[in-house]
């Protein structure tokens, strides 16, 4: 199986991290994709990487004047004066003024709160470069699948949560939602992404929320509790056509293995009844026992189980790598779920 992966992601190396009204070192850091990488060479993961893909495959997903954004901020972001390291907002809109006619402004400082969903994706010299690299993976990954093979996608940083045109958490492009869309390009009529990252996949939620060719199915930690927050509840079923094509399995604050699988197999079965074609697997480790800031508690052992699940289901299958910040244990979590898998 291939393993698609570009050194250039390294260079995205985020400083910035606001945790409890406390700024402590960003979670989000080039050791995980060492981990991963060391992780896949042991695995004997046929390492490719694909090089950037033009920038129309990211247009698939996101806007054009986002794209710009990120490309041209850090240039302009240097140009203020007395400013930190990295472009991070002190402002978003919010509904009221969007209900009031808010507007994208001229200045750099509004542009950045536009374009950013909260202060975790700062965007230093290198973000794009490094995000565009991680969203080509994913592409190539999808381009493997297409040509009837599974494929893994170290993708750093990670995409779940990007919207068309937003950052937030640590996601600047989406790199499942940008991997299904290519796949329903090269002629697979229905896609399915299952996100088992413990965060809800907000980002992918929105892209395909209006959507019938494409499923979205997550488990993650009640947002009641947990990032994002706001979305991410149960009765969140889609949109118009897309109506029943978004389904969300959120789990309780300390929910264990057996909890965490009994979800995937309700996951698996929405899966199949979808009459899925391809399948995306956004893969998050952040649900194990070992995450630093722990929200559910799932084993080694059931990442191991979860990748038997899914290859039984048969559906070829791009695997995306989301979050999971427990730097010293996610190489063993992917080799676990890759093996089983
Ligand atoms: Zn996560």
């Amino acid at each position: 199986m291939k393993a698609f992966w570009d050194p250039v992601q390294q260079r995205h190396a985020p400083k910035f991290f606001l945790q409890r009204g406390q700024i402590r070192p960003n979670l989000e850091i080039p050791a995980r994709a060492e981990a991963l990488l060391q992780a896949a060479r042991k695995l004997k993961l046929d390492i490719v990487s694909p090089g950037t893909a033009e920038r129309s495959a990211f247009e698939t997903v996101h806007s054009p004047a986002y794209l710009d954004f990120l490309r041209d901020m850090p240039s302009l972001w240097a140009n203020q004066p007395d400013h930190g390291p990295e472009a991070v907002a002190n402002i978003h809109p919010s509904p009221e003024m969007f209900g009031n006619g808010a507007r994208l402004p001229t200045g750099i400082i509004g542009q950045i709160g536009w374009y950013t969903a909260d202060t975790s994706c700062p965007i230093g010299p290198h973000t794009y470069t490094a995000a565009a690299a991680a969203a080509s993976c994913a592409l190539a990954a999808a381009d493997e699948v297409a040509a009837g093979r599974h494929a893994y996608a170290l993708c750093r940083p990670p995409g779940h949560h990007a919207y068309p045109a937003r950052a937030g958490g640590h996601c600047y492009l989406n790199n499942a939602a940008l991997a299904a869309q290519r796949l329903r390009d090269a002629g697979a009529d229905r896609v399915a992404v299952l996100d088992l990252d413990s965060h809800h996949g907000n980002g992918t939620q929105s892209v395909f929320w209006s959507r019938a060719d494409v499923l979205y199915v997550s488990i993650h930690g009640d947002p009641n509790n947990y990032y994002p927050w706001y979305v991410g509840h149960a009765h969140e079923r889609g949109g118009g056509r897309g109506f029943g094509c978004n389904l969300n399995l959120p789990l309780a604050r300390g929910a264990d293995d057996t909890d965490w699988l009994e979800a995937l197999d309700h996951a698996m079965a929405a899966i199949r009844s979808f009459g899925t074609d391809a399948l995306v697997v956004s893969l998050g480790f952040d649900a194990s026992v070992f995450e630093p800031l722990q929200f559910l508690a799932v084993s080694s052992d059931a990442f191991a189980r979860a990748g038997a699940i899914i290859a039984a289901g048969r559906f070829k299958s791009a695997i995306v790598q989301e979050g999971g910040y427990a730097t010293d244990q996610i190489g063993e979590l992917l080799r676990c779920f890759l093996s089983a898998f």
